[in-house]
């Protein structure tokens, strides 16, 4: 696996996740001691895959053919993995990544087919994302959805996810979360107003960057290892911000 041939040759951040297990899965509960364990308090997280790696976990893009799914995540030789859907939102990829961060963490041995998995690990990201504590300083008081479309650029999330927090904590009463998810939804749900630009990771840029130079393009690499350079193509599509042959590396024109 190509996973493997860059673990024989580059060190990075060794799986952070051993955490005390929980009598009852409790997803907020959860998020807060993912959080305190790495260290971030209740701040806004920056970017996710950044975040995600430092802490061990292998980020990689969904293939072609398993775009039809948001997300999923596996251990592997006590590694953790997340495959995300780098063609959606960044809203929405950052919200898969910490669904799936749930899932690694709350289910890694009870399986994540249970009927309450799913919600579970939504509510993990959605208080990840957006500490109560945090949430409740910066929105004392709903005010407008256009207000909540401007702030939800602080935590990262769509102005439904924001919405549904905001909600869950009861800063919004019923009654206007649903005049807000009414109006969002007529803006479609494909488009996010306000919308974030996309994240790369900082590993893979610089592991790619030093393959280039010791002159192991991909396309070697995938020879190498017996698989079609698409198949690695994907597997960092949208996560590594350099496919292409980095600008120095340009042949010089010849006139
Ligand atoms: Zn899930």
């Amino acid at each position: 696996m190509f996973d493997d041939w860059i673990s024989d040759r580059y060190g990075r951040p060794e799986a952070n996740l051993k955490l005390v297990p929980m009598n009852e899965p409790n997803p907020v509960e959860a998020a807060a001691r993912v959080r305190a364990h790495w260290g971030i308090g209740s701040r806004p997280i920056g970017n996710a895959i950044n975040l995600l790696e430092t802490n061990g976990i292998r980020v990689f893009s969904l293939a072609e053919e398993t775009r039809h799914l948001d997300a999923y995540s596996l251990w592997r030789d006590e590694k953790p993995y997340i495959f995300l859907n780098m063609t959606k939102t960044m809203e929405r990829t950052r919200h898969d990544a910490f669904h799936e961060l749930g899932h690694l963490v709350m289910h890694r041995h009870t399986g994540s087919k249970h009927k309450m998995a799913e919600f579970e690990a939504d509510t993990f990201a959605s208080a990840f994302l957006m500490p109560e504590e945090d949430l409740k300083a910066e929105i004392p008081y709903f005010r407008s959805l256009d207000h909540l479309i401007e702030k939800k650029r602080r935590w990262g999330v769509s102005a439904a996810s924001l919405n549904f927090a905001l909600n869950r904590i009861q800063r919004i009463s019923d009654w206007n979360y649903r005049g807000n998810y009414i109006a969002l939804g007529k803006i479609g749900k494909s488009v996010e107003p306000n919308p974030l630009p996309p994240e790369t990771s900082q590993i893979w840029t610089k592991i790619l960057r030093d393959l280039w130079t010791r002159g192991l393009p991909l396309s070697r690499i995938a020879r190498e290892l017996n698989l079609p350079e698409k198949e690695l193509n994907d597997l960092l599509f949208g996560i590594a911000s350099t496919l292409d042959k980095p600008q120095v590396e340009r042949e010089p024109h010849v006139v």
